[in-house]
Order: C-alpha cells, then sequence, then structure tokens
C-alpha cells in the first residue's frame, strides 16, 4: 500500500484546505491520511463532517488542537509506517486519535504508543467524530459553519474519488481486508449518484469509482432499486456517465457482466462514449494453479478470451492491472505462464509486486514459499516486459491527437493526463510549450509528439 504523495497529504499543507485562517475561538484538527485511495476517501468523510460541525482543518501539527491519524494495515512495511506516523503526531502534537484499518488492532497500537486518546476502526466516522468531540469540543456557529458544495476533498477539485461500497465477500488467501472490513455493504445507487451530482456541480470533472470488488456492487442489495437507480455496476456506470464528467473504473473484476460495461466506453456504440475506456482490473496471476492457490475470484475466467472480447467491442480500451510475482508455491513454470499471458495480453499499464507476508493472512501458511532473491529476480523479468509493452504501446500514440485533463500547471510545464491515465498510478502527459493559458481541470486536445516508457509530450495545436 502506498502512502498518499505528498502534495495530497494534509499533513503536509494541500493548499486548498489550509487557505481559510481559523477564525479566534475555532475548534481546529489536523490529519494525516496514510494508505490507499479508499482510506483518502475515508478520512475526506470525516473532514467533511468536522468542517460542517464548525472544526477548521490545520495543515500541521502545531496548528492543530488534536491530530487524526488515518492508518493502513494492509501489508507489514504499511503497520510500520502507520505506527511511525502515531509516533510523529505524538511527538509534534500530542493529542492523537487513531482510526482507519490498523484500528481494527487497537492492542498493537496501544501497546506500540499508549498515549493515544482513542482508536477506532475503519468506516467508524461516528466514533471517530465521538473522539474528536471528546479531545476538542466543537464550537458552532451557523452564520459561519456552511458544508462546502462538494464537502472536503484532499484530492485536486478537478477529480474525486467515489467509493460505491464497502467490504468484500471473497478471501483471497493473501489479503486480511474481509476480516478488517467486512463483508460488502453496497451504498445504494441514488445515494453514490448524489454525491458523484454534488461533486460535478462543484466543479469536479473526473469521478473516479472504487471499492474493494466494483463489478460486485449491489450483489448485497439483489441488486435493489431504489428511487428509480438499480444498484447493479452497469446502471450505476451508464447514470454516471451521463453526469458529463469523466468516468474510470477501478478495482473491476472479469466477471462476466464486465462485457456489458464496454458498450458504455466505446465510441462506435449507440451509448457509447459515456464512461472513459478504461479498466483497472487486479488480475494479480495467469496461472490457473497460482490463481487457486491464492483463492482469487474469477480464478477459472478466461482471461485472454475476455480481453480479446472488451478489445473488439472497445479497440481504444485501456487495461491496467497489478500482479504478484513470488506467491508461495509459485514455481518456474508457473511464473513463465504469466510472462507469456502477458505477452499476448499486452495490459498498457501494471503494476507488479513481490509476495509479502501480512499478519493474519491465511497464505502465511502456505508450503513452498519462494525466496527473496527468486522473488526479485522474477519482479525484475516482469518489469523488463511490462515496461517494454508499455513503451511500445506509447510510442504507437506518437501523433495522435488525445483529449487530455490538465491536473497542475507551473513555470516549467503543464502536467496532464489522458483517458487511458488515472491520477496517481499511471504516467503523464506533459506540455512544455505554449500551456500558459493552462489551468487544472480543463479538458484540452492535444497532439502527442513524443513518448517515453510510461510518459508522453504533446503540444497543443495551432490555432487555425
Ligand atoms: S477481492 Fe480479494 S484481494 Fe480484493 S479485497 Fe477481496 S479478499 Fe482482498
Amino acid at each position: 500500500m502506498s502512502q498518499n504523495p505528498p502534495d495530497l497529504r494534509p499533513d503536509l499543507a494541500h493548499a486548498r484546505l489550509t487557505q481559510e485562517t481559523p477564525r479566534p475561538g475555532q475548534p481546529t484538527i489536523g490529519m494525516v491520511s496514510l494508505g490507499c485511495p479508499k482510506a483518502l476517501v475515508d478520512s475526506e468523510r470525516i473532514l467533511t463532517r468536522l468542517r460542517a460541525e464548525g472544526y477548521a482543518i490545520s495543515p500541521d501539527y502545531h496548528g492543530a488542537e488534536a491530530v487524526i491519524v488515518n492508518t493502513c494495515g494492509f501489508l507489514d512495511s504499511a503497520k510500520a509506517e502507520s505506527l511511525e506516523a502515531i509516533g510523529e503526531a505524538l511527538r509534534e502534537n500530542g493529542k492523537v486519535i487513531v482510526t482507519g484499518c490498523l484500528g481494527a488492532e487497537p492492542d498493537y497500537i496501544t501497546g506500540a504508543h499508549p498515549r493515544v486518546l482513542a482508536v477506532t476502526g475503519p468506516h467508524q466516522y461516528e466514533q471517530v467524530l465521538d473522539a474528536v468531540h471528546a479531545a476538542v469540543p466543537p464550537a458552532p456557529d451557523p452564520f459561519i459553519d456552511l458544508l462546502p458544495a462538494a464537502g472536503v476533498s484532499l484530492t485536486p477539485r478537478h477529480y474525486s474519488y467515489l467509493k460505491i461500497s464497502e467490504g468484500c465477500n471473497h478471501h483471497c488467501k493473501f489479503c486480511i481486508i474481509p476480516d478488517m472490513r467486512g463483508r460488502l455493504v453496497s451504498r445504494p445507487a441514488h445515494a453514490v449518484l448524489r454525491e458523484a451530482e454534488k461533486l460535478v456541480e462543484a466543479g469536479v470533472k473526473e469521478l473516479l469509482v472504487i471499492s474493494q470488488d466494483t463489478s460486485a456492487y449491489g450483489v448485497d442489495i439483489r441488486h435493489a432499486e431504489d428511487r428509480g437507480h438499480r444498484a447493479h455496476i452497469t446502471d450505476l456506470a451508464r447514470d454516471l456517465g451521463s453526469l458529463g464528467a469523466w468516468v474510470r473504473l477501478h478495482y473491476v473484476y472479469p466477471y462476466p457482466h464486465v462485457r456489458h460495461l464496454i458498450p458504455l466506453m466505446a465510441t462506435n456504440s449507440d451509448s457509447g462514449g459515456l464512461i472513459l475506456p478504461y479498466l483497472d482490473i487486479p488480475f494479480q496471476h495467469a496461472h490457473p494453479e497460482t490463481l487457486k492457490r491464492m483463492a482469487r475470484p474469477a480464478a477459472a475466467a478466461k482471461t485472454l478470451d475476455e480481453i480479446a472480447a472488451w478489445r473488439r467491442d472497445c479497440p481504444d480500451i485501456t487495461l491496467r492491472s497489478t500482479f504478484i510475482v513470488g506467491y508461495p508455491g509459485e514455481t518456474e513454470a508457473e511464473f513463465q505462464t504469466l510472462l507469456d499471458w502477458l505477452d499476448e495480453a499486452q495490459l498498457d499499464r501494471v503494476g507488479c509486486f513481490q509476495y509479502e507476508n501480512v499478519a493474519g493472512a491465511r497464505a502465511n501458511d502456505l508450503p513452498d514459499h519462494v525466496p527473496e532473491e527468486v522473488k526479485q529476480e522474477r519482479w525484475e523479468r516482469f518489469m523488463e516486459k511490462a515496461q517494454a509493452i508499455s513503451e511500445a504501446k506509447l510510442a504507437a500514440k506518437v501523433g495522435q491527437r488525445l483529449e487530455v485533463i490538465v491536473d497542475a500547471v507551473d513555470e516549467e510545464g503543464a502536467t496532464c493526463r489522458t483517458k487511458a491515465d488515472a491520477p496517481e498510478i499511471d504516467g503523464n502527459l506533459f506540455i512544455d510549450e505554449g500551456f500558459e493559458g493552462l489551468a487544472p481541470g480543463e479538458i484540452v486536445t492535444v497532439e502527442v509528439d513524443e513518448a517515453g516508457e510510461y510518459d508522453l509530450w504533446g503540444r497543443l495545436p495551432a490555432k487555425p
């Protein structure tokens, strides 16, 4: 699990959260948000509520009366990082409330840091707020404390994560998320849509749909229809696509019904172009035996056939995925199958992790753990192939005109993303000349004139 990049970390002064100076007597809270985009959404929700209750958000430890640390407990390395962040907040501020995934193990936290004020688990928003109220009582002012239209967002204003469900019904052996976050609980579609509408009204240009298992959305509520909206990913994607923002789907598993999403992406179909031609599918491996040992959902899916069908229906589709190499019992032959599969699948964007034990995960007890040096060697071979594929795919874009969204502009240029690039995890398109009139959130067409291993460079077409 990665930590939010510096410009998304509230503890490192995100400009939009810090432009308001707290008024005299206004209670002020700081937040350190660690972990994945899903944890970031939790942080946003907590801050939204606190702002609605009249709290100011401090960009640094010293301006805050207490600090919330939203932790990640997915990997042992993430746990260590969370403990370190709690220690730093205690040293710098002294009043610390811990929440998030690692909060599911309160003894682990209080064993290392007995001075923390409270420990709450993932998505226990009410408990976090109770702990904040106890540490720093609210001082409401109904004339001033209006909730901003889009809530408080830790991500830049022009894109926002949209969480559609919590938890997961699967039991992948390397993962403890179902133990920490529980079984799948889908938000009603009308509630997701209302949140999305508010975000778009407030200027959000790109919605990033996230959950543990996006294609399973609504399974727990039997895809119930409520207030005219059915809780099914195809319906939800269509509804979200009608709002006029870019809609990007993350964490989609290759279930057969994913096929029905593709026409919403393809510009050559009647309903097409509603959502971005982009699927983030965590395949994790390609050998059926490895997948079985991982207890992955859709382990038996004929993924190459599915990919071919998606590409047939939507030739522009970008496929991103993550993989684990060196999973217990992975033989050289299994790994070679993965490499051959990747050769054939030609995925556009790929992330790869070397298997790591996670405390409490069932994979720890599997036989035949792979030696570290073998994991490293497989990782290098995998990344070499993935990089070559990425490079060739990007080279083929040189000369094309593509729509991009501008993320940032400084004196050196504009950092943008094409429809094929999700923020934080994929590449960028850079404009080095003639960018001065651009602003973050703008969507413009560029001509691609150079390609690297993961990024593109382009220029704005000359005006006629
Ligand atoms: S699908 Fe598997 S890896 Fe993903 S959250 Fe569920 S159990 Fe974990």
